[in-house]
Formats: C-alpha cells, structure tokens, sequence
C-alpha cells in the first residue's frame, strides 16, 4: 500500500506566486535497517544502544534512529505538500549511530544506495543536491582529503544528479560546484565539511584538506567576477551546537577559515544551509562593522534519535522536513515551513504529518534575509517568550519544557557567534545580562503560550 494513500497532511494548502520558488531540504534521515517490533524494548534497534525503546511504534522510537516507515512516510510527505520544487537540498547523514563494525563500507554504501533510490524514485525529475555527513563514511568521520572508493561509489550513485565536472572533484574530496539549476548568473556550492569536523583524523594536520578552501575562495571569487548569486550547503555547520555550551564541530583552525571565506564573499552568498545538528536553529555571520551579511539555516532532523552526547540531558527531536521559498531572481530567502510528525501521535494514532510554523508568521519578520534573521535573533535573547517559541521549534515541538538562563544564555550565543572567542566572549556578556528568563520556569510555559497567541 502506498505511504501516499493513508498519509494526512495538514496546512497543505499555501500557494506563492511571482518570482517566488520552493525547494525542499531534508537532512540526518539515518536509517536503521536492523528496526523491528517485537516484545522486547531492549531489541528495537541497534541504534538504542542499551536504551530500551519502549515506546516503539511504526515510524519509530526517540531513542532509534528512523526505521524505512519513516523515511517513506517524510519523502511521501514531501511529495504531498509540494511535489513539485526547483530543487531538493539533502545534507547527509545516512546511516545509524551504531559501533563501526556493524556497519563496514559495504553497508555504508547500501544505505546511501537505498536512500539515494527511494528519492530518486519520488522524485524523478527534481535536480538533488547532495552532500555527504560524516556519517556517510567508513570508519565513521573519517573522510579523507583524497580519492577514496566511497566517494568514487557515491559518484556513480549520484550520478543522475552530478555534471561530469562535479563528479571529477566529488571523486576526489567529495564537494562540487554547478550553476543552480543550470541557470546562469546562479551557482550551488555544496561542501564537504567533514573534512573540517575535530573528529576527523584522516585531515589532522592539514591545512587546507582536498584544497577546498583555496577552490571554494576560487569559485566565490568568479561568482563575484561573474556577478553570481550562490548558495552554500553542507553537512557540519562551522560554530557552536547549541544545546551544549562550549561545544564546536570544526577545529579552530578550520573555524576561522571558514568564517573568513564567508566574511569575503559574503556579497554573493545569498543562503547557507547545514543539517548534523538534528535541531532546528540558526547561525549568524556578521561583517567586521557588526553588520548581519549572512545566515546559516540549521535544519532539523528527520530520525528523531535522542543524542548521546555527554552534557545534552533530553536531546531527541520530533522527525522534520522543511520547505524553503526563495526570490528567483534573488535568491534571498523568503519564507522558511517546518513540517513534522508528532511520533508519538502517529505511532499511536495514525500517520500524520502537519505545518509545524512558517518563519514569517511565527516570529513576525518580512522575510529570511541576514537582517531579519537577525531581528529573530535579537528578539529571542530580549523576550522570555519568543525565545520559549523558538526553543520549542528547536526540538521539533518533543522538548516543551521551559528554556531557562542558561539555556536562554547556549541558544543565543550559538546563534549569534560562529567564531570561537567571539562565542566565549557571549557567554560571559550574557550570563550577566537580567532577564526574566530566570523565572519563566516558575512564569510557566503556559503563560507565554497564550501571551505568544497574542504578541
Ligand atoms: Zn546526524
Ligand atoms: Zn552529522
């Protein structure tokens, strides 16, 4: 039976118009293949590790990463919100967060083969543009600043979706460039940002692995000769996760390149997009005079795998999806619809998904642009309430507990910081600064939500 057939969708029905286009981006879809009910909590998925997964249901578990239900029933919502987009933006992470030897490269491989067909399959006739997470990759992080049979397997995976000139320098660092939807004047950046990641030993020591910062500085550098207006995506985003303090992805060396490539460019960079978090947030880029001259959009997760990582207390997220609307002509981001699925109420209920929010709506600003995305920003870290709105957006609607001073204190910094002294620098101006964040706890989360019904 086609996943299409039972699915309800709610909030379906928006239209745009003029010189207004879509595009979807989907990220961290992990699929699970070894997810099956059974009586035993303990025997779900691997990727539970010793958590037992207790609430298990068709479309998953918080503590699983996505079993195939999922994975169809979010690309079958794709296609039922908005079956037509320019283009679908798709930034990695594949496979489950299991020990590496349950894996191997041959089932790093099939997993990438298997999700790269049921897209395909979809969505026959949409350009993908694909980027590969850390993940993607056996041993997991480990993407090499080389020629490596994974990326070379990838390639011919990718192919329906690669120029011949992406798929030369895709073979050999697993990033490539293309005019966005072979239109002139418009370009697509899509990096490997794994080549970055603290975690990666294959790039230790190097200082600029495959020569990508020295090509992404040659290709922004035409694309301003050019008179081009580009998009970035990637897997890792440089900066700060904000769910817990302190904690960046990239080294500090490879951080500050990146901002300084952004820093230069950042005429021409109309939107960056990055996945890996599993939450939904946003990272601001700034010129030296303080002025916002870029956005990273953080989108969120499609397996709502509850983290391990130490220091993150509750860190699951509703499966999400997210519809972009951007000026054609511009390129500047529009408009921004988060769409999810309540887990809890499909397992238990019926295969659902719905409009979570509309960025416009729910935080009140024209459009997505540096500046209004700045205004969200600076909003969040003056007004208890509007910052309960985007921290509960932040899990995809699963953690709807109050965001108290500290978090208040991670959410802001993270957001307004990529650049590691600069983000150290927040924190200490932040924790001084009085709020009322201190005492929303006790305000009660009810009370905002009836105040943000009306503000
Ligand atoms: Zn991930
Ligand atoms: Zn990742």
């Amino acid at each position: 039976m086609s996943a299409l057939k039972v699915l309800m969708v709610f909030g379906l029905f928006e239209f745009s118009f003029g010189l207004s286009g879509r595009f979807w981006h989907i990220t961290d879809l992990h699929w699970d293949p070894t997810y099956k009910l059974g009586n035993d909590p303990g025997q779900v998925c691997a990727s539970s590790g010793n958590r037992p997964a207790s609430n298990a249901g068709t479309y998953g578990d918080y503590v699983c990463d996505s079993p195939w239900e999922l994975i169809l029933s979010s690309l079958s919502a794709m296609k039922a919100i908005s079956p037509d987009p320019d283009f679908i933006i798709w930034t990695g992470d594949d496979t489950p967060h299991v020990p590496n030897e349950q894996l191997g490269e041959e089932g790093v491989l099939e997993i990438i083969n298997n999700l790269s067909h049921a897209i395909n399959e979809l969505f026959p006739d949409t350009k993908v543009y694909s980027a590969l997470g850390n993940h993607d990759f056996h041993p997991k992080n480990q993407l090499p600043a080389s020629f490596h049979n994974i990326y070379n397997v990838t390639t011919e995976l990718w192919k329906p979706w690669l120029q011949l000139e992406s798929q030369e320098t895709f073979r050999h660092g697993g990033f490539y460039t293309e005019n966005l939807l072979n239109r002139t004047g418009y370009r697509m950046i899509v990096l490997n940002t794994n080549l970055y990641y603290d975690q990666n030993k294959a790039t230790e020591g190097i200082e600029d692995p495959a020569g990508q910062f020295t090509w992404a500085d040659r290709i922004l550098t035409e694309a301003a000769n050019n008179k081009e207006k580009v998009y970035i995506i990637g897997h890792i985003p440089p900066g700060f996760f904000e769910k817990k303090r302190s904690k960046p992805w990239f080294t500090a060396e490879f951080n500050k390149a990146y901002v300084k490539l952004i820093q230069k460019h950042h005429a021409v960079v109309l939107g960056q997009f990055f996945g890996h978090h599993h939450t939904d947030s946003f990272r601001m880029m700034y010129s030296s005079d303080g002025s916002p001259i870029s956005t990273i959009f953080l989108t969120p997760g499609v397996t709502p795998w509850k983290t391990t990582l130490p220091g993150v207390s509750d860190g699951a997220n509703n499966p999400g999806i997210r519809l972009f609307e951007y000026d054609t002509q511009t390129l500047v981001v529009k408009d921004i619809v988060t769409y999810y699925m309540n887990l809890t109420f499909s397992n238990q209920v019926q295969e659902r998904w719905e409009k979570e929010y509309r960025l416009t709506e729910s935080f009140r600003v024209p459009d997505a642009s540096p500046l209004s995305m700045n205004k969200v920003l600076e909003r969040m870290a003056q007004d208890d309430c509007y910052l309960q709105k985007y921290y509960e957006y932040n899990s995809v609607s699963y953690d709807l507990t109050a965001c108290d001073k500290d978090c208040r204190v991670d959410h802001v910094c993270a957001a307004r910081e990529v650049d590691f002294s600069r983000y150290e620098h927040c924190l200490e101006k932040e924790a001084a600064v009085f709020t009322c964040g201190g005492f929303l706890p006790f305000l009660s989360v009810f009370l905002c939500l009836v105040l943000n019904a009306y503000l």
